[in-house]
């Protein structure tokens, strides 16, 4: 399957003046194949929802190269630029902040193909948000209704369908779930995988929360302090997790079935998450992880594949400190 998305050492970085800068990304890289959903998860603060808006262009970039259907957005310039964008799409947190509470339904669903051009006239742009309100489980009579008068997971249905309205072929969505009930999470997800399949959708999924990603996610990369520690396909990733960052989260999540004991030890993270102005050296976890070790505040783990399809960006990885058998030390 090819990539229908490549991000290379991508950095957003913002000054902020006085000689500060806060490096919310800091060199990640990642592709997501066509089809797929690849997830992003990490704390508030990791940097995971400006990546994707970085690579939306809604920031400007501060280095590095992102890869659309093979080409390199960056470089695009006026009108290819623009219907470059239409093809990438985002899905917010609140929906309910994201849609205009003066605008109708047909009018929220419709604008970005106006603006776009799209679908003719105003009647087959209606038909359009009519078949688009029907794809999403809502239907034609909501089109007239404003957007207080829907429930939270009926507005994320609308934020959807809005994004689905200039035909996308990827979508990122930031935390679409996190601001739901959890009776009501369930459904956004079934739903996304639903139109995913029927529209050939690829998705990157940004979650908080390991346990909202996994429902979803074909592969996934964990970020911590605005780089990526960990990348590989989900069952590996709970199934056997190297970085020490993605263990501690993992044990965070209950285990699903009642009948079997957590004989797990919960791996609490020590200290405070720090400022991502003044990031630790070396690797960024250091403060925070059970097995720094002396190289780990000189030297900056490098990302690689240590197993197949498994990248990790930590020391302990390294040949000579525990070779092949390190990721079975940590689990002990
Ligand atoms: Fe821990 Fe060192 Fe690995 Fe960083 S590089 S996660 S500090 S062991
Ligand atoms: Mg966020």
């Amino acid at each position: 399957v090819e990539n229908l998305l490549e991000v290379r050492n991508l950095k957003k970085h913002f000054h902020l003046g006085k000689g500060a800068t806060l490096k919310a990304v800091d060199g990640i890289t990642f592709s997501v194949k066509k089809g797929e959903t690849f997830g992003i998860v990490g704390e508030s603060g990791c940097g995971k929802s400006t990546a994707g808006r970085t690579i939306l262009g809604l920031y400007d970039q501060t280095d590095g190269e992102v890869i659309f259907n093979g080409k390199n957005i960056h470089q695009l310039k006026g009108k290819e630029k623009f219907s470059f964008y239409r093809q990438m799409q985002m899905i917010f947190q609140d929906p309910y902040a994201s849609l205009n509470p003066r605008s109708t339904v047909l009018e929220i669903i419709s604008e970005p193909m106006e603006v776009h051009g799209m679908y003719g006239s105003k009647k087959g742009r209606t038909e359009k948000v009519y078949q688009l309100l029907e794809d999403v489980g809502l239907n034609r009579d909501h089109a007239n209704r404003y957007p207080h008068e829907f429930s939270g997971g009926q507005r994320q249905r609308i934020g959807i369908a809005r994004a689905l309205a200039l035909d996308p072929q990827l979508i990122i969505a930031d935390e679409p779930i996190s601001a739901l009930d959890v009776s009501v999470q369930a459904q956004v997800v079934n739903l996304m995988k639903r139109l995913q399949k029927e529209k050939g959708l690829t998705y990157v999924f940004i979650a908080h929360d390991l346990s909202m990603v996994k429902q979803i996610s074909d592969r996934i990369g964990v970020m911590y302090l605005g780089q990526m520690v960990e990348l590989t396909e989900g069952s590996s990733l709970y199934k056997k997790p190297l970085h020490p960052y993605t263990q501690a989260l993992l044990t965070a999540i209950p285990i699903p079935d009642p009948d079997v004991e957590d004989k797990r030890e919960r791996i609490i993270l020590q200290g405070e998450l720090p400022s991502p102005m003044n990031p630790p050296s070396g690797c960024v976890f250091r403060t925070r992880c059970a097995y720094a070790m002396e190289a780990c505040s000189v030297k900056k783990p490098e990302f690689r594949e240590v197993e197949e399809n498994h990248y990790v960006a930590c020391h302990l990885y390294d040949a000579g400190i525990v070779g092949s058998s390190g990721s079975e030390q940590i689990a002990a």
